[in-house]
């Protein structure tokens, strides 16, 4: 059972701030901003390639009420998926990463030269 199954399961712990009947908002273990929050579905749907489109409507609106809960809707936040192996998903189970808190900045996001995107 992968790791945020677990979670869901209640095998390992998770700091929980909302649950729905398919969608779980917990606290990343390792904030990257005062407001680090992971989405997932309670199904395992290995990541965004898998994921149907009526899920995924579904948990835009869970998004959007999490955002709301916690207070970062109207200042603003960022939604990040990271997604296989060159997006950097570590945790094969979809899930997105809700951050704000913040003002945040937009880093290099590879070590190539930015020059040669051009
Ligand atoms: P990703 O690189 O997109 O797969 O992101 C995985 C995220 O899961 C990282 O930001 C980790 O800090 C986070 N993470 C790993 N284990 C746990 C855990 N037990 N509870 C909460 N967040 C976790």
């Amino acid at each position: 059972m992968c790791l945020f199954c677990k979670i869901v399961n209640k095998e390992i712990p998770g700091n929980v701030e909302m649950e729905s009947e398919n969608f779980l908002a917990f606290h990343d273990i390792n904030p990257k901003a005062p407001v680090h929050i992971l989405v997932i579905p309670k199904k395992h749907v290995d990541s965004f390639n898998e994921v149907s489109p009526e899920m995924m409507a579904e948990m835009t609106t869970f998004i959007q009420d999490v955002a709301e809960h916690v207070d970062i809707k109207e200042s603003g936040f960022r939604l990040i998926c990271n997604v296989g192996e060159n997006g950097g998903q570590e945790v094969n189970h979809l899930h997105w990463h809700v951050i704000g808190g913040a003002k945040l900045r937009f880093p290099h996001l590879t070590d190539a030269d930015p020059k040669d995107f051009l």
